[in-house]
This record gives structure tokens, sequence and C-alpha cells, in this order.
């Protein structure tokens, strides 16, 4: 069913509920990666000069209970800086003295609510709350596409209490980004898969494989299928209980004509520490461990990419956090970025952590700010937070 974007909803005059995902990461109460904030600032922006009233709401981190350290202070603090407008911060995201100081904001004002998780009742998704939190505003718009995988009060409850919802511009190319991917994609269409574990991504695998012509998988989930085609993988990072179940992912691929390419050459170690001793291998010896891949897989990742249409990545190559292991990501992120006419769509979490700050990140289609969110999607699965936005 459609999703009525925010251009499409008449903002003057009205209050607006704005969830957005300001979860961002904090050291010493400062904030030290202000992305999720700058990724929703056009539909912030829009909002104020369209002369609408933005109420802001996010949740930050894990709180049982509220602690000053888990504030939004810090965040209504960067907004008022970036739109060079003051965000003063409620005390709380309902209550009394939050209503009243709704009730004061002008159109084009805005004004952050406090942590919406410093409520056990947001992510209960409670009904009262949910109602609650609705209280005041004509329209909700959800930007928050990280958290659109769960059902909360301020994701799912509350859009049955306002009378228009719809999509902010963050959520609206996050959901057109990984369309791209899932609906028709341009083709070939290629994916990587790479990071720890092949359990955690068993869903994402076998969904795409009914999407793309070809994946490549490196990381350490490359030598769980590695060990399930019989290769020696050393003492290399392998779910031993997800052998057979690789041979499956593996037999799925060769059924529905998926070429699934695997790492041919590794950089090995004894261990993961700065510093170590590494070498390039074929065949890895049985005291070390492949913690990249090697130069000759790095070029059959990147003469795929480039025949590529779409590709869409998710994990890291190696152990990217030490130099001596990042250099396979980096190499095949910086071909993917540069390849011309192919949407390249950059998974969240570790992929986009391992790339974002490189100088050709600005390159790529579109990093997505969400990762379990991104995951789910790309498994194939309904997210809650957007199915609520539908008309
Ligand atoms: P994920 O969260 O599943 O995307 O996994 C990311 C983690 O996988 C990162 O912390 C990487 O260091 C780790 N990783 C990637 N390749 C390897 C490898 N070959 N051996 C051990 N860990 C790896």
């Amino acid at each position: 069913m459609p999703i009525a974007s925010v251009t499409q909803l008449k903002l003057s005059g009205q209050h607006v509920l704005l969830r957005c995902d300001f979860n961002v990461p904090l050291a010493d109460r400062t904030i030290s990666d202000t992305g999720r904030i700058d990724a929703s600032l056009p539909t912030i922006r829009y909002v104020m000069e369209q002369g609408g009233i933005a109420v802001l709401c996010s949740h930050l981190g894990r709180p049982k209970e509220r602690t000053p350290a888990l504030s939004l202070k810090p965040v209504a603090d960067y907004l008022s800086e970036v739109l060079a407008r003051k965000v003063a911060l409620a005390p709380d995201c309902i209550g009394e003295v939050t209503g009243r100081m709704i009730s004061a904001l002008k159109p084009g004002d805005a004004l952050l609510l406090e942590n919406l998780r410093f409520h056990a009742e947001e992510e209960a998704n409670d009904r009262d709350f949910a109602h609650e939190l609705a209280r005041g505003k004509q329209a909700y718009l959800n930007d928050a596409f990280g958290t659109a995988h769960r059902a909360h009060a301020s994701t799912v409850g509350v859009t049955a209490f306002v009378a228009e919802r719809a999509a902010g511009f963050l959520m609206m190319k996050e959901l057109d980004a990984l369309r791209a991917v899932t609906e028709n994609p341009a083709r070939p269409s290629v994916a990587i898969m790479g990071g720890a574990k092949v359990s955690d991504k068993i869903g994402v695998i076998r969904n795409l494989l009914t999407k793309v012509d070809a994946i490549l998988i490196g990381g350490a989930m490359a030598y769980t299928f590695l060990k399930a085609r019989g290769i020696v993988t050393g003492r290399s990072r392998v779910e031993e209980d997800k052998l057979e179940l690789a041979r499956e992912l593996v037999a799925e691929a060769e059924r529905k004509g998926v070429r699934m390419v695997l790492p041919s050459d590794h950089v090995v170690a004894s261990a993961p520490e700065a510093g170590a001793l590494t070498r390039t291998v074929t065949d890895i010896p049985g005291d070390l461990m492949g913690l990249d891949i090697g130069p000759t897989t790095i070029e059959q990742f990147k003469s795929e990419i480039a025949r590529a249409k779409t590709v869409v990545w998710n994990g890291p190559l190696g152990f990217f956090e030490l130099p001596e292991f990042a250099h396979g990501t980096l190499a095949v992120g910086e071909a993917l970025a540069n390849a011309d006419g192919v949407k390249s769509i950059i998974g969240g979490g570790d992929t986009a952590a391992a790339v974002a700050h490189a100088p050709w990140a600005s390159r790529f289609t579109h990093i997505s700010t969400g990762g379990g969110a991104t995951l789910e999607y790309l498994e194939g699965r309904v997210l809650p937070g957007v199915k609520a936005l539908e008309s």
C-alpha cells in the first residue's frame, strides 16, 4: 500500500510530531558522530519552512530509567546550532509541562521532546502512552528508518491517534534505495556479504538469492562456506554448527543459477592483533587464521562490480578495525564507490562504519542509516514502522 511523503501533507500551522533517529554515539555527553541528526535535517527544515510546528522526538540508548547521561540535551544544543534557531528540550515527552511548551510554539518553531525510552511504555507500544504522545499534534512524520523494525509507541502505536501520517525525506530515501535492490533491480545485480557470522545473515542471504545474479562472500563468514566446501581454513573463525546450513545455501544458489564467489586467497595471521605478522596465502596453514581477503579475491570482486548495475553490500570483508586487515574492505569499497553506472547501496552498521569516513564514501548511491532495520528489510520482512505509515 502507498505511503504518503512529507511533501503531500499540509503542514502550515499544524503541530507535527516528527519521529527522528537521534540515537547518536555520545562520549562524555558530547556527540561524537552527528550523522544521524544531519540525515534528518532536510525533513526538520522542510517542516519549519512550511510553517509547521515541529515537535521532534527520539530515543537515545537503552535507559532502564530516567538518567541524565541519556538526556537528549546535547542533541537539542546541536540542533539549535545547525538550525540557527533555538530548539528547546522539553523535560519529558508527555505530561503537562511539555504540553504547555508545545502549546506556546509558533509556526516555524521546533521543540525536542526528552528521550522516549525514559518511559518503559515506549518499547511496550503502550496504547495510552501512544495516545499521550499524539496529544495536540495533527500530523505524524516518521524519519527514523533505523528504528522502523521495532513496533514501539512512537513508531507504530502513535499512528492510530493522528489525523495524517507520512514518511520524512530520509525514510523515503532509505526505502527507495532498498527497493532498488529488492524490486526489479537493474541487472546484473550483485550482493556483497561479509561480517562475522553466517547465522546473523541467513535470512538476508536466502532472500537475496531470489533477487541477485551473483553473491560475493568475504569476512569471517566466508570461512564457514569454505569449510563446508571441504577447503582447509586453519584457525579461521568457522561456525561449526552452521556447516550444513552453508552447504544448503550453496546448493540453493546453484539451483537458482546465482553465482556464489568465495575468497580464493587470504591475508592470514596468528591472531587479530595490532602489529601481527601477516602473509598472503591461497592455502591457509593450520596454525593461522584468515583475517582479510587477498589481492586475487579483491580483483575478482572488482571485476564483478565492474559488470554490475546494482550492488548491495552488507558486512566488512575482513577484520577492518585493524589497518592490517582493512585493505580488502577499503579496496572493494573504493572500486564500488567509483564504479560508473552502478547503483551502490551500503547496509548500515559495521559496513557503514568501515567505509563512511573514506574520501570516496560520498560517491555511493546510498549509505543506509539503519543496521537491524536494513537487514530485516533485506530479509524480505515487513517493517512495522513502515507498515504503520501506509494509508
Ligand atoms: P557483522 O557485525 O556481522 O557485520 O560483523 C562485523 C565484524 O566481523 C567486525 O567486527 C569484523 O572485525 C569481523 N570480521 C570480519 N572479517 C573477519 C575475519 N576474517 N575474522 C574475524 N572477524 C572478522
